[in-house]
């Protein structure tokens, strides 16, 4: 295992994340069961966050027998840590996807994220998910090398693949927003939710269809005759006719493709505002920059603001970058929006799992039949953790899809372009 990676055994919670962000904490978390003898099950799914949650709840409302596993507490991990910004535009930009694998593919692309938060805001209406969950827009504005001519071929790519937005001038951007950059691409679509609170109530749904949720420790895949045998720390095994891989950075060393590394990312709350202190229509901002500042609201007026990404996977570096990096936030947002009450009410860190074209890996694990990594890498993590959710449902059917490819864990950049 290389340094710029996560142990599988090793790693828990605390080398996740550190801090706290300002989510559902007097929620009260779903229960595990102990594992008291061996199971037989339709799906195991290794891993209860968010991803492991969307999994279980679509995967047993298909009616599925799903097992849901968790060596610590579901939602503690990385999604804790989230700022749940969920937006469809991804970490690449769709010029850059282009360059890399041709309009088409990265179109489709584009197009599959647009569906997948569309997707997140039926299901939280449908279940009727208490989590702050509300539509939001995106204002993604120039930074860097990137100013008003470069926002505007992207925005004829994104008109030319169909998906909607406007190019905000100096002018409008300062008028309709009061931000102070040279232009901004609105786009409407993407939303925003507290991570914990739609995490823990997905379990509850999918505990709902019958899924059950246990507390155990995956740590070993056995491949027995075309079925799954997950041994676990203690005595009993969870015999699965298929596995599903939602461990977030902690990615076993059999998976670990060569394009995924884990860095770590640092983000702030203040404390409310005045409602009137906040910019209009609450729009989710992020910078065209890499790596890029971005910032949000919340339910009850904070300013949330993150950023600051450094290239470093281990956990006790990163803690000791934190007070800095919370300064720097701090700085950084009150250039932005001068208007905010700077005072903080929360700071935290943690690791981030990223690829080097910014798309998640989703998919069957070479060389280990029936097991699927659901790994929704980078900024849209949670965008794409939906995704995965329907895109392994529909292989776990038989179904086979060339778009597919674009996710998958093997994929070849330059094979693709
Ligand atoms: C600071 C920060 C900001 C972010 N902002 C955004 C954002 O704005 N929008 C967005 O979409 N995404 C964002 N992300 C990314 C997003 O948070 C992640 O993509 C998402 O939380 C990953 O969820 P997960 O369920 O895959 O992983 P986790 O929440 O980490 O869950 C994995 C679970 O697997 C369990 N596990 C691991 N190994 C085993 C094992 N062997 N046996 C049993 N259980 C095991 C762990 O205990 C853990 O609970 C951000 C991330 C960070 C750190």
């Amino acid at each position: 295992m290389s340094s710029s990676d996560l142990s599988f055994h090793d790693t828990d919670h605390d080398d996740l994340t550190t801090g706290r962000a300002p989510w559902g904490y007097r929620q009260v978390p779903p229960d595990r069961q102990a594992l008291t003898e061996s199971i037989k099950t339709d799906v195991a799914i290794i891993g209860g966050g968010i991803t492991g949650s969307l999994m279980a709840e679509h995967l047993s409302r298909l009616g599925r027998r799903v097992v849901v596993i968790d060596r610590e507490q579901p939602g503690f991990g990385s999604t804790r840590a989230s700022t749940a910004m969920l937006q469809w535009e991804t970490d690449s930009s769709l010029t850059e996807l282009t360059n890399l694998y041709g309009f088409e593919t990265a179109a489709n692309v584009y197009r599959r994220s647009y569906a997948a938060v569309a997707g997140l805001m039926e299901l939280v209406a449908a279940h009727r998910i208490s989590c702050a969950f509300q539509p939001r827009p995106t204002l993604y504005i120039a930074a860097g090398d990137i100013g008003e001519k470069e926002l505007r071929e992207e925005l004829a790519l994104r008109h030319h693949a169909e998906l909607p937005g406007e190019l905000l001038s100096y002018t409008s951007l300062r008028r309709e927003f009061g931000f102070d950059r040279e232009a901004a691409i609105l786009s409407p679509g993407s939303a925003e939710a507290d991570p914990l609170l739609l995490s823990w109530a997905l379990l509850q749904a999918a505990r709902g269809f019958g899924a059950q949720i246990i507390d155990a420790d995956a740590v070993k895949f056995h491949d027995e005759g075309g079925r799954v045998l997950v041994e676990t720390s203690g005595p009993h095994v969870i015999d699965a006719a298929h596995v599903v891989l939602a461990t977030g950075y902690i990615m076993p060393h059999f998976v670990m493709p060569a394009c995924h590394r884990i860095s770590s990312s640092f983000a702030i709350s203040t404390l409310p505002q005045q409602p009137d202190h906040l910019w209009p229509r609450r729009a989710l901002v992020w910078e065209a920059s890499e790596p890029y500042l971005y910032m949000r609201t919340t339910a009850d007026n904070r300013i949330v603001i993150g950023g600051e990404d450094e290239e470093i996977a281990d956990p006790q570096v990163r803690d000791a970058m934190l007070a800095d990096k919370v300064l720097r936030l701090r700085e950084k947002l009150t250039r932005i929006w001068p208007e905010a009450n700077a005072e903080i009410s929360h700071a935290w860190c943690g690791a981030f799992g990223e690829t080097s074209d910014g798309l998640p890996l989703i998919g069957p694990v070479s060389g280990a039949s029936n097991i699927y990594a659901a790994y929704g890498y980078g900024g849209n993590g949670i965008t794409f953790s939906y995704l995965a959710s329907r895109m392994i449902a529909a292989m776990i059917s038989g179904e086979k899809q060339a778009w597919f490819e674009s996710f998958a864990l093997d994929r070849n950049v330059s094979a693709q372009s």
